[in-house]
């Protein structure tokens, strides 16, 4: 069905530079105008006319466009939207965010909630899955869509389902639920609220005193740097200790504009930790990951997680299988600086929660010792701990109770 490219062989060297793409398709607007984030925002590609107006479609591109109207719908902010190659059927990053006809079929295997999100609700909008954190679905609303959006049945609005999160039952589960020591705000982007909307939420969670910390997952830094402002950061840094989770899964992401951003944030003691999605097409081999790796490393965001893609309804364009990961990983460690090296999880489908792979360096376990390989090949035993026998111990304490000699 139309282009279905097997792997992503665009990550030239070039993507590991920090360029900016600005003003791109819009030479006419102020830098005041591209820099303010409600312009953006305001400007944002959501129609079919917006983007044909910029780039050619391709038949399954324009069908999926036509499509998307009621399941995910289609955003896109102009700094992001500069990034795509409009020449290139196969852009990375145009695979994102550009509806494809095949999001229109789901295959067996796929769901519409692949974490079980919905039945682990204690109150609509608060996810209490694991004792001691929960999940606080603040908003269903992003500065773009990704097209592989776990939470596709309720974000941008148009889905089967509505996010309605009942605010003030959630603060009080949260004020009565000692074990909660974690909280996750995620959406949707939370970080698209106002400062002061934010800063609501936040204060109201540091006040409860067995919240130990607050964690962000957002995807605007990459959609929109511009909203990283002075203001946000200075509020942020009122309510340490505090995490945000970025979101970008291609080299390309790293704008000189969002490496800036990123380094407002980590200049605000926040400490930064990168989440990808692996898809088939945008980073699914090796060279592409370690060049965002590595240059994420650069933005002081540590890459945390790739992700196996969820079982999402329409997204078996955009998955790989499994041993595509597992293959990258083995392609990273020894490579590249241990630091940079994400742990590879798939999140348990209906709930099962996040499961580690990793390759096997297990090369035989025998009682007493185990058989490693490393990431060349070469094969190393490592022993377990010879106890120190009776004899010896009753040895050393007579010696140690001998005079010392001056
Ligand atoms: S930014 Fe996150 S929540 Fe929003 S569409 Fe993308 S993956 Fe989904």
């Amino acid at each position: 069905m139309g282009d279905s490219p097997s792997s992503a062989s665009s990550a030239a060297p070039a993507f590991s530079e920090f360029r900016s793409h600005a003003p791109g398709h819009w030479p006419e607007v102020s830098r005041d105008d591209w820099n303010d984030p409600k312009w953006q925002l305001k400007n944002r590609i959501s129609g079919l006319g917006a983007l044909e107006a910029r780039m050619t479609l391709t038949d399954e591109e324009r069908a999926g466009v036509l499509l998307a109207g009621n399941k995910l719908a289609m955003s896109i902010t102009p700094h992001f939207f500069n990034l795509i190659d409009v020449d290139d059927p196969a852009c990375p990053i145009r695979r994102q965010v550009i509806p494809r006809l095949e999001e229109a079929w789901s295959a067996p295997e796929e769901l519409s909630d692949p974490c079980g999100e919905d039945s682990h609700m204690p109150v609509p909008g608060l996810v209490h899955r694991y004792p001691d954190r929960v999940l606080f679905l603040v908003t269903d609303r992003c500065a773009s869509y990704c097209r592989y959006c776990t939470r596709s049945r309720v974000v941008s609005g148009v889905g089967e389902q509505h996010l309605e999160t009942q605010w003030e039952a959630a603060f009080r589960y949260l004020e009565r639920t000692p074990q909660v020591r974690d909280v996750l705000l995620s959406g949707g982007d939370p970080l698209l609220f106002s400062d002061s909307k934010l800063e609501r939420i936040l204060s109201r969670l540091h006040a409860i005193p067995h919240i130990e910390f607050v964690r962000i997952g957002s995807r605007i830094p990459i959609f929109l740097p511009q909203r990283i402002t002075p203001a946000l950061c200075a509020m942020l840094r009122k309510y340490h200790p505090l995490f945000i989770s970025i979101h970008s899964n291609h080299p390309k992401e790293l704008t000189s504009e969002v490496r800036d951003a990123l380094g407002r944030l980590a200049d605000a003691g926040v400490p930064l930790g990168n989440q990808s999605v692996l898809l088939r097409g945008v980073n699914d081999d090796a060279e592409t990951q370690k060049i965002l790796v590595q240059k994420l490393l650069r933005c002081r965001a540590r890459p945390y997680y790739l992700y196996q893609c969820d079982l999402i309804a329409g997204s078996s364009h955009l998955r790989t299988p499994v041993s595509t990961g597992v293959d990258i990983i083995e392609a990273l460690r020894g490579h590249t600086t241990g630091y940079a090296i994400p742990q590879f999880v798939i999140d348990g489908p209906g709930g099962g929660g996040k499961i580690p792979i990793n390759p096997d360096y297990v090369v035989k376990r025998e009682p007493g010792r185990i058989t490693l390989r490393n990431f060349q090949q070469e094969q190393f035993e490592y022993p377990d701990p010879t106890p120190v026998p009776a004899s010896e111990v009753e040895r050393l304490k007579e010696r140690a109770s001998e005079p010392v000699s001056q």
